[in-house]
């Protein structure tokens, strides 16, 4: 397998158990995995340059784990700037976001996800947890797979129609969005984890993945876990994703999302539930005690007026010892697909809110990124920090780009200062995925010329308009 040294390293975030940061660090990279990291002294008598096959210079850069993005829908990328930013996220959801995904076809879709998935390695991205395919999650593993990333996928599911189908939803599109049954669903999810799981030589891998909430039933929710568990994966799902969802959840039932969850035995450790912000003070013993993760949204919360630092539970959560990763959620819900403009949210919102400077700051943001990410999806045995036998998923900053110009503290400066603009590199697997301004796998300008034309198809068949659709709503209440 080709060895590269990467030399003289101006610092290494390695994201380590202590935070280690090295400077004048030098890494090598053996096939797929980092097989040394450390000073650069050390590391190359170990590893002389000679006997190496490529050599890097790495005197005007700094390295960082990739990074991992907990919570984003790869089917929604061609829906940048569709809708308003004046929707809850109930009418967002059922009257925006369902006709938009109803109009996207397979072929559609995989564009999406190839456009979604280069996009995040220009911004250091290098594993996501898709919800998944609206259709059939080899739609999404091979368009992924073809970019090169890592990541988690599966197939859309949801069980339970509204009792009042809504204007702009079509009968084709309800028959199409809904299994008759979590029995039918299930059956179709596990199938989806047999054909897709492992795919790529592991690089991507397939969950039992649901909607979550109003449209899955209560069968399906613990029953997708379950089939999670007996099939060695996980499961992700919204929940707890607005105060308006929890009253509902209250008026119906007497108990908020967490709280139903929890009563009809549904958490645990192979899950990851999506935004949970609507979660009460009772309810984070409950996340913490059966190790369900939990992937905070924060664009998305500013976007649809979430409430992340009104009532969202997350410092609490970490304090609890629920891991707690990030995620963009799709460009529709968040605006973009960049995780490190999330990272940037999650150093500062807290303090602001709670004007208490030791909130959530740029150290806990850079975990919450990197390693918490890869110990929600369950991949931090391989992923998530810098580490001497882990997989080479790495990023690395052109130290002479404005962004870096001067600075110190290289966290500090990453967390408050820096954005994708001065990446380099972006390495997945052993790989330079993203060099020299452009993601090698994909025909880049192609790729954008495709998805402007199908995106502007879409809305156009999805017929959505801003003067006639909805935007409040009264479904599932
Ligand atoms: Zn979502």
């Amino acid at each position: 397998m080709a060895t590269t040294l990467i030399r003289n390293l101006v610092f290494a975030l390695t994201v380590d158990a202590h935070d280690t940061v090295l400077e004048d660090a030098s890494m090598v990279v053996d096939g797929d995995r980092i097989a040394a990291l450390g000073p650069a002294a050390e590391v190359e008598a170990e590893f002389p340059p000679d006997r190496v096959d490529t050599v890097v210079d790495g005197s005007r850069r700094g390295v960082v784990p990739g990074f991992v993005d907990s919570h984003v829908h790869l089917s929604e990328t061609l829906s940048r700037g569709v809708f308003p930013d004046t929707l809850g996220t109930r009418a967002w959801v059922f009257h925006w976001a369902k006709p938009f995904y109803a109009h996207v076809g397979p072929e559609d879709e995989r564009v999406s996800v190839l456009l979604g998935t280069t996009e995040m390695l220009r911004c250091g991205t290098t594993c996501f947890l898709d919800m998944g395919s609206q259709h059939d999650a080899g739609i999404t593993v091979r368009a992924a797979a073809e970019v090169g990333i890592r990541g988690v996928t599966g197939r859309h599911a949801a069980d339970t129609k509204p009792a009042e189908i809504p204007p702009g939803w079509t009968d084709e599109m309800v028959e199409h969005h809904f299994f008759p049954s979590a029995e039918v669903a299930l059956e179709v999810l596990e199938q989806q984890v047999h054909d897709w799981n492992g795919y790529a030589d592991g690089l991507i891998r397939c969950w039992v993945n649901i909607e979550g909430k109003e449209p899955c039933s209560p069968e399906l929710h613990v029953g997708a876990r379950a089939l999670a568990e007996r099939l060695g994966v996980g499961t992700t799902y919204h929940l707890a994703t607005s105060i308006e969802e929890a009253r509902v959840s209250e008026r119906k039932h007497g108990l908020w999302p967490v709280e139903r969850i929890a009563s009809l035995g549904g958490l645990g450790s192979n899950l990851v539930i999506a935004h949970g912000v609507a979660v009460k003070d009772t309810e984070v013993p409950l996340l913490a005690t059966h190790d369900a993760k939990v992937a905070f949204c924060p664009s998305t919360s500013l976007k649809l007026a979430k409430g992340a630092t009104a009532i969202g539970k997350y410092p609490e959560m970490r304090d609890a010892g629920v891991t707690v990763g990030v995620g963009t959620d799709g460009v529709a819900a968040a605006g973009n697909i960049n995780l490190m403009r999330q990272m940037y949210l999650v150093a500062g919102l807290f303090k602001d809110a709670r004007l208490d400077e030791t909130q959530i700051g740029g150290r806990e943001a850079l975990r919450m990124a990197t390693i918490d990410g890869a110990r929600a999806l369950g991949w931090d045995d391989e992923i998530g920090s810098l580490e001497v036998g882990k997989r080479a998923d790495f990023v690395l900053f052109d130290l002479d780009h404005f962004e870096w110009t001067p600075y110190e503290d290289p966290l500090m400066a990453l967390v408050w200062s820096v954005s994708p603009a001065s990446i380099a590199e972006t390495w997945v697997n052993g790989r330079a995925l993203y060099r020299d301004g452009r993601v090698v796998t994909v025909d880049e300008a192609a790729l954008r010329a495709e998805a402007r034309e199908r995106a502007a198809d879409i809305v156009r068949r999805a017929g959505l308009d801003r003067s006639a659709t909805p935007v409040t709503t009264t479904l599932y209440e």
